[in-house]
């Protein structure tokens, strides 16, 4: 019979990885309370046409990257490939967008795409999105929380803030066009693909990692001096916002991103850490979705952290927050099992804060104090016997602290809050 395997691109994450997973999402969501915004929950599954109307139906995510199926009875279901669809959607259905809201979201998505490093079908995303506000102030909030992001994870110096803005929806077409016939004089050198691209997505070009349609792209129109007034005002504001912060960004007129929603600023933090797949966090406004999908006109933006990358790079940084146990209780055999399990119960309760674990697994005293060793503990309780009979416990310290002692039972909670405490 064939092994089993996880689906490719599909990843099993590990107790060696998890606890640097949970340490990275606690020290996000923690900026993310602290800048007042507020949790949404979001299905996996949406109508596929959400993902169509929303993101356009001319865009690679749509074409080729969604993981759709029929349901038995509602049509084509789509297994979320972004969260911002799903977010705009609950927000009009749920009559949510008369006041102003700031929101974020966790979980996985999930995109047909060809694996490598930093890039799965199925991945984690953070993300935010905040709704009603138009101004760029709420735009340099959400890069300076970006930035504050960073900083607590300890990779502010790792990425970089590249930012652009895409204008309305009324000003690119006379961009497109603009970038159409420039390509135009390139067809006989472009192959099927790029010519694909060029029809259905003129702007795309501009994000082509391909060295040929590069080398084309610095004599090709600038994208800048089609934006429309009232969007470089906007942008220009954000740079001074950025400035007085001190958010630090290069302005990159060939970041347009892949989705058709997008108006005005977008942005992605990059990395050169990472080879190819070097956007770790990105995003931008799209003041025309909500409308698009039905809501009332209201502007919008948002960006999410790809969380396998933003772990990828936390372990090219050698950064190890290995789950440390505190405090290893050793039953010595099988009969003081049961008193072991009591004082490791009473030491949770005391020290919530404290990893304490309690042995399980027969063994001979010599394996199980291998276990206490491996385990990564500072200090061993053990019961024996001897213990158990003269309400004692074995206190031994593993990791060279001092001479092995015994206490009293009584006061072995006391003890170890103690001994936290000094920690
Ligand atoms: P997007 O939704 O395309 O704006 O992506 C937001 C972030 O998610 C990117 O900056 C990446 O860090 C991450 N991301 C996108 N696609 C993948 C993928 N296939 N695997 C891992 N991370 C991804």
């Amino acid at each position: 019979m064939s092994q089993l395997k996880a689906v490719r691109g599909m990843r099993d994450l590990m107790p060696e990885v998890t606890s640097l997973w949970q340490h990275a999402e606690t020290v996000i969501k923690s900026q993310l309370h602290s800048f007042g915004y507020q949790e949404i929950r979001l299905p996996v599954l949406e109508a596929t046409e959400l993902f169509s109307r929303s993101a356009g139906e001319a865009t690679d995510l749509v074409q080729k990257e969604m993981y759709s199926f029929a349901d038995r009875s509602d049509g084509s279901l789509t297994m979320r490939p972004e969260g911002t669809a799903g977010c705009v959607r609950a927000l009009i259905q749920h009559s949510r967008l008369s006041q102003p809201a700031r929101l974020w979201y966790a979980g996985s998505m999930f995109r047909y795409e060809r694996p490598q490093k930093g890039r799965y079908r199925q991945f984690e995303q953070i993300g935010v999105e905040v709704t009603g506000y138009q101004s760029a102030d709420i735009d340099a909030e959400l890069l300076e929380m970006g930035l504050r992001i960073w900083q607590a994870l300890g990779l502010s110096d790792a990425v970089t803030l590249e930012l652009n803005t895409l204008g309305t929806a009324q000003s690119r077409p006379a961009y497109r066009q603009a970038l159409l016939d420039y390509f135009e004089r390139y067809r006989a050198d472009l192959d099927a693909e790029q010519l694909a691209r060029l029809t259905a997505n003129p702007l795309r070009m501009l994000d082509s990692k391909s060295p040929t349609i590069r080398k084309m792209i610095q004599g090709a129109p600038k994208l800048m001096d089609f934006v429309d007034k009232e969007s470089r005002a906007h942008f220009d504001r954000l740079g001074e916002l950025l400035t007085g912060l001190g958010v630090p960004f290069v302005v990159n007129p060939l970041i347009v991103r892949g989705l058709d929603y997008y108006t005005r600023t977008v942005f992605e933090w990059t990395t050169t850490e990472l080879g190819a797949q070097n956007a770790v966090c990105s995003g931008g406004r799209y003041d025309d979705l909500v409308a698009k999908l039905g809501g009332a006109p209201t502007p919008a933006m948002g960006f999410a952290f790809g969380m396998d990358r933003v772990i990828l790079l936390m372990q090219e940084r050698a950064a190890q927050i290995a789950q440390a146990v505190d405090f290893y209780v050793v039953p010595i055999t099988d009969a003081e099992q049961l008193s072991a399990m009591h004082l490791a119960s009473e030491m949770r309760e005391a020290l919530p804060e404290a990893c304490v674990v309690c042995h399980a697994g027969s063994g001979k005293i010599k394996a199980r104090m291998k276990q206490a060793d491996r385990s990564g503990a500072s200090f061993a309780l053990l019961l024996g016997e001897e213990e158990v009979k003269a309400k004692r416990v074995t206190v031994k310290p593993l990791r060279d602290q001092g001479q092995q002692n015994t206490i009293e039972r009584t006061e072995a909670v006391e003890w170890a809050i103690k001994s936290w405490r000094a920690d």
